[in-house]
């Protein structure tokens, strides 16, 4: 029997970042010491309060479904969250998913449809493009790798790229690849785009908690931006919670529920237990959430050191735990050669619509690091 798969799933590309993880797996497994630096996910444990309240929830019961779109005393405590950032749901407008991926999707599965046209700020996390393609949508790309990933200098490229053909735009600060977080200037001027050819925004704001020394602006929080924006985020990288699957999108009424009927008849709710852990991380874990970025702070200002040291220039990351390291054109080969050679795992900035670059993650020890630069270097890969 030959099994006949559709275009939706046949154009899209299995996820990078899971492919160099594979091969990375491959060689420890070989007994090979692999400097992982292409990991997305905060090298800390779950902070240990979250844990327990995970496991009170299971002890109390909370095993069965929950309403669709999530327990209403999390819904209710992730409008508190975003009403600090100036955005105004009340917890009828807030799904709960497992995980910001899931959000993201039923969000563009909802929104997009064949030839539809979404722009994409470049580099951009690999699964938005895999998304919309999956939803038949096309694409528009804007390139900032030519001004340090900022989005300020480049808003008439922006302004070329989109037109009232433009259905989606999705923005991502602080960013996954590049750690840039985009100033109020520059949202701004996305808004001031968004309204000129009524364009839908999803804000992806997963690494908004892990910023230094800059308060990134929610998009949402703009005049004229309230009914256009999604604004998404989840537990993963904040709380350190990958593994548990939790995040969440809030928008416009229209959108939660033609988007929730996709929710309710695929993932059906987020885990139980899970939701009530969650409501523990948001109501108390800000200490945990400050030591984890003072460190992620610490590494970021070494691996910019050790680089300069070695002559190599990067644009400073002002939050998430990323940065793009410029490498040869052919960035696959170069990412591929220094995990054979140096047994450091990176991906390539190509994945992220960038050639030329990789992304490293320092998600790692300072001493791992190290030791991963120091490869580096040895083996002549910078
Ligand atoms: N958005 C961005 C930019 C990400 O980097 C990630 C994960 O790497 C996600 C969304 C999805 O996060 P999760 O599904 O773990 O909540």
């Amino acid at each position: 029997m030959t099994l006949e798969f559709t275009d939706r799933v046949t154009r899209v590309e299995p996820s990078a970042t899971l492919a160099i993880s594979a091969l990375a797996t491959e060689l420890e497994a070989e007994g090979k010491d692999v400097v992982d630096l292409s990991v997305g996910e905060p090298d800390f444990p779950t902070p240990e309060n979250v844990i327990e309240a995970g496991q009170d929830a299971m002890d109390a019961g909370h095993t069965g479904y929950t309403t669709s779109a999530g327990i209403l005393e999390l819904r209710e405590a992730i409008a508190d969250k975003l009403a600090d950032d100036g955005l105004d749901h009340g917890p009828e407008n807030i799904i709960v998913t497992p995980g910001a991926k899931q959000a993201l999707y039923e969000i563009v599965q909802a929104l997009i449809e064949d030839g539809d046209e979404v722009a994409l700020l470049d580099p951009a996390w690999v699964s938005y493009e895999a998304m919309v393609k999956m939803a038949g949508g096309d694409l528009t790309r804007v390139d900032l790798s030519a001004h340090d990933f900022q989005l300020e200098p480049a808003l008439d490229d922006l302004g070329a790229a989109v037109s009232d053909d433009t259905e989606l735009l999705i923005v991502n600060s602080p960013s996954n690849p590049t750690g840039a977080v985009y100033s109020d200037a520059a949202l701004e001027g996305v808004r001031d785009l968004a309204v000129e050819h009524d364009i839908t925004v999803i804000s992806d704001e997963i690494y908004k908690e892990i910023t230094y020394g800059v308060e990134p602006t929610s998009l949402g929080t703009l005049e004229g931006m309230a009914d256009r924006t999604i604004t998404v985020n989840g537990f993963s990288k904040a709380y350190s919670m990958t593994g548990w699957r939790l995040g969440y999108f809030a928008g416009p009424e229209e959108l939660v529920d033609q988007a929730g009927k996709l929710h309710s008849h695929s993932v059906s709710s987020a885990v139980n237990f899970v939701q009530h852990a969650g409501l523990e991380a948001l109501e108390n874990t800000d200490e945990a959430v400050v030591e984890m970025t003072e460190a992620f702070e610490q590494r970021r200002d070494l691996v910019v050191e050790l680089l300069e040291d070695e002559g190599v220039d990067v644009a400073v990351p002002e939050g998430a735990f990323y940065m793009m390291l410029p490498v040869d054109e052919d960035d696959q080969a170069w990412c591929e050669g220094a995990i054979e050679d140096a047994h450091v795992a990176t991906v390539p900035g190509s994945a992220f619509g960038t050639p030329g670059y990789a992304r490293i993650s320092y998600a790692a020890s300072e001493e791992r690091l190290r030791e991963g630069i120091g490869r580096l270097v040895e083996e002549g890969y910078l």
